[in-house]
């Protein structure tokens, strides 16, 4: 078929529904290096603007994925499966949930991704274990899931590589925030691990990509309508971003608070949303009859030990030594100036605070310092008194002082109780 880019385009631009050749067309095209950047940018920016159907956002991310190579696998036996979060501050579930799941005969080959924004990234966090290897190859990937059940690494070039010749646009043209693209992005990177099951993580509230429950609605269900187009049982929580998951915010602050949780301690919401997720893909892989039974037996990994030695050998096959002390800096307390409730939380400029200390990059280039983090030592709707620790920040001085006042704002105090904020808003599946 000979076909216009700029026809395309334009019918975009006038609202038009695509078709799935068009689409691919151009998704080729632009892989290949015949369509040129601007008009990539002009077609991103109309789908940004007009919006995309179902069956549209399905062709795109069908035609991404084709783009690369896809995972493969010999053993029938053991579902593949895997978790994505939409990015949160303090969001390490990945490091507990996914030897919890290989516990559970699961395969999780998990690609994930560095820091974006004021939220941090799971491999960020992992590179603060001394040794710890996030560039796995594709064979390494494939032969250490079936080894050991689980993986964590970055997404290797060949995987998708239009997602990340169109994310670098979509970077400088402001077109990230679009649900249509977003979903193509997240999906085709996901399906490319040839999944028998998913389930998205997808925040709302000040910490999150999403700001408000009904745009994290709204995502999940672009999200969960491709995966399930695609084949592949999908299922979506809607959890709260409006505090910090977790009282560790940081890189080996928060491998730290994982293996504490690991080892059957940590954090409650920590531990409850792990087990949230985990117990839906048990449901969705048909490996126990209801989600219920699924998290008794996430449970038992958990107080039996058998997760967190999972965890370590993981690390182990992955270059790591969990032995190897992670250096911490020294901490220092934050007080309330005044008395009354938290209020609420500024968590993006909690996770802006952590950057500004050194723990995540203000440009691409940046190198992560891991030893720099925050511990939050209350929780919205907490009672303080003036004078009380509110947060203590682990930093030298001279990287600490300019984020000591951020933290502070950050923590909203004031005479009013607030509305409880439940952890998980909502659950979305083809159903809902
Ligand atoms: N994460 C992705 O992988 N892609 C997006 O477009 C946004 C967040």
């Amino acid at each position: 078929m000979r076909f216009n880019p700029s026809s395309i385009i334009a019918r975009k631009r006038d609202a038009y529904e695509l078709t799935s050749d068009e689409i691919a067309a151009f998704v080729d095209g632009f892989t290949r290096g015949d369509i040129p950047d601007c008009q990539m940018s002009a077609l991103a920016m109309a789908i940004f603007l007009r919006g995309m159907t179902t069956a549209e956002t399905v062709a795109l991310t069908e035609r991404m994925l084709a783009s690369g190579t896809t995972l493969h696998w010999t053993s029938a036996a053991a579902p593949i499966v895997d978790k994505h979060s939409t990015g949160g501050v303090g969001d390490k579930v990945s490091l507990v949930l996914v030897p919890l799941l290989a516990c559970c005969g699961l395969q999780v080959p998990m690609l994930s991704g560095r820091g974006l924004g004021p939220t941090g990234g799971t491999l960020d966090k992992l590179e603060s274990i001394s040794g710890f290897r996030t560039d796995l190859t594709i064979q390494e990937i494939q032969q250490l899931t079936g080894q050991i059940g689980c993986v964590i690494t970055g997404a290797s070039s060949e995987l998708a590589p239009a997602d990340r010749k169109l994310y670098a646009l979509r970077d400088v043209t402001a077109t990230v925030p679009s649900i249509s693209l977003i979903t193509s992005s997240i999906m085709s990177k996901k399906l490319a691990e040839n999944l028998d099951a998913l389930v998205l993580d997808v925040k709302f509230g000040s910490g999150a990509f999403m700001k408000t429950l009904d745009q994290a609605r709204s995502l999940a269900k672009s999200l969960v309508s491709v995966g399930e187009r695609m084949n592949v049982p999908t299922r979506a929580l809607l959890s709260d971003m409006n505090q910090p998951l977790g009282a560790m915010v940081g890189n080996a602050v928060e491998v730290d608070e994982s293996l504490d949780t690991l080892r059957d301690a940590g954090p409650s919401d920590l531990r409850e949303l792990t087990l949230e997720l985990g117990s839906a893909l048990l449901e969705q892989t048909g490996r126990t009859a209801s989600a219920a039974a699924g998290r008794v037996i996430l449970e038992g990994y958990l107080s039996d030990g058998q997760a967190y030695e999972k965890f370590g050998k993981m690390v182990a096959a992955q270059g790591g030594n969990l032995e190897a002390a992670r250096v911490i800096d020294p901490g220092v307390e934050l007080e309330a100036v005044e008395s009354g409730y938290v209020k609420a939380m500024d968590t993006e400029q909690l996770g802006y605070a952590v950057i500004e200390m050194g723990g995540g990059r203000k440009v691409q280039t940046d190198r992560i310092d891991h030893a720099v983090g925050l511990q939050m030592f209350v929780r919205t709707g907490d009672v303080v008194g003036r004078g009380q620790p509110l947060a203590r920040l682990f930093a030298a001085e001279s990287k600490r002082e300019p984020a000591k006042s951020m933290v502070q704002r950050a923590i909203i105090i004031g005479p009013d109780e607030p509305d409880e904020l439940p952890l998980i808003a909502e659950r979305i599946s083809v159903a809902t």
